[in-house]
């Protein structure tokens, strides 16, 4: 394979590991094989089992021969159905408590995948090996797994670590660039909220090409899991990565309703950080210069999106609904500067609109 040691990098993010690096694959291949002759079942979608499982099944050897479940692609599958078939499947198949479940694709797969597994039997072992930008870099790291429930999202699901989260990023070589972008809202949110060399470098990036891309993934991966280290049962610090989702979640849910444009959740968070890093200098928090250097490169990377007056109303509404703002008063995690985020800071909907409106008049 000619992969070395040397070039794995490995963290912890709270209760499981995060390996990174041209060899993270061979690390997983170790890992597996350690585990002993065991079940392993490959969970992932139609797009991941076709467009990775053959590369998958090549650096990982012990896998080949494994049974494998298949979910359709999108969020539509994030539903307790889904999972009820798997169960079943899972039950007709025998597998027993030893069993690894191997998820390999994007947040829909691990969210569905963790899920499964942490009910199944009261929680068996499972693997993430992420094929979307925004899981290596996101999803596929902290234990959070869940499903949707009549339209409301994440609300049916437990904390259920992986045995670790094995990040191979050529898989990002049959990712669509609409997807690509999708995941470097999130990462571009890493540089703002702790590290703003990161910022800096993803600002600079040929963002599509992967040699490029690979050691900041695997700084994103690094922030991402210090601060579900922090944090990992989410009771405070971890808010510092809700930057750019206060509005942002109300921007995406917005998005999907009447015969808008729906977003993708970066391309709504894009639009969350450009108005909360309006606001945290709105607020005093954040010098004129750094706000303008993010949200013109926010606008470099997204397209614009149309909003009008007559949207404050709802998506202000919307925003009250978040579980986030459940005591009727914003609290926003907005920057100190740029590398600095700071966890709840107060805002009034005044300053919400007045955000809104900035961001509008940019556009
Ligand atoms: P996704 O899993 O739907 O993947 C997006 C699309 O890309 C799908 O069609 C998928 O089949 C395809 N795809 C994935 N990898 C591919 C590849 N290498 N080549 C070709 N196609 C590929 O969506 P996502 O953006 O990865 O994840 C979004 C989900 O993650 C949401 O449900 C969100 O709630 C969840 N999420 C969870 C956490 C968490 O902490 N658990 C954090 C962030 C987001």
């Amino acid at each position: 394979m000619g992969a070395t040691w040397e070039e794995v990098r490995e963290f912890t993010a709270g209760g499981h590991p995060v390996v990174t690096g041209p060899a993270a694959l061979h690390a997983l291949q170790a890992h597996l094989e350690q585990l002993g002759p065991v079940a392993k079942v490959v969970l992932g979608d139609r797009h991941t089992l076709a467009h990775c499982l053959p590369e998958l099944l090549a650096h990982v050897p012990v896998l080949r021969g494994a049974p494998t479940m298949v979910i359709e692609p999108g969020e539509a599958s994030k539903r307790v159905e889904v999972c009820t078939a798997l169960w079943q499947h899972m039950v007709q198949q025998a597998l027993d408590r030893r069993t690894v479940l191997l998820c390999l694709g994007g947040g829909v797969v691990t969210d569905v995948g963790g899920f499964v597994a942490g009910a199944y039997k009261r929680g068996i072992r499972c693997v993430h090996v992420p094929t979307s930008l925004l899981a290596m870099v996101d999803a596929a790291i902290g234990g959070k797994t869940g499903v949707d429930l009549d339209g409301v999202k994440n609300v049916v699901g437990v904390f259920h670590d992986p045995l670790g989260t094995y990040v191979h990023v050529p898989f990002l070589r049959t990712l669509g660039k609409r997807e690509l972008l999708n995941g470097v809202a999130e990462m571009i949110k890493h540089g703002l909220v702790r590290d703003a060399a990161h910022f800096e470098a993803l600002c600079q990036a040929p963002l599509h090409d992967l040699d490029a891309l690979e050691a900041l993934v695997a700084r994103s991966a690094a922030i991402k899991a210090a601060v579900v280290s922090e944090d990992p049962r989410e009771s405070g610090p971890r808010k510092l990565l809700n930057f750019g989702h206060t509005i942002g979640h109300a921007v995406e849910s917005f998005s999907w309703e009447g015969d808008r444009r729906a977003l993708l959740h970066g391309e709504a968070v894009a639009i969350g950080m450009w108005c909360e890093a309006w606001l945290s200098h709105h607020l005093g928090m954040l010098a004129e210069e750094e706000m303008l250097r993010i949200t013109s490169q926010l606008h470099e990377l997204y397209a614009p999106y149309a909003l009008t007056p007559e949207d404050d109303h709802r998506i202000l509404e919307l925003m009250r609904n978040d579980k986030k703002n459940t005591d009727g008063a914003f609290r926003f995690t907005l920057l100190q500067r740029i590398g600095e985020g700071r966890v709840g800071v107060p805002a009034s909907a005044d300053d919400v609109r007045q955000a809104l409106e900035a961001y509008r008049r940019s556009v």
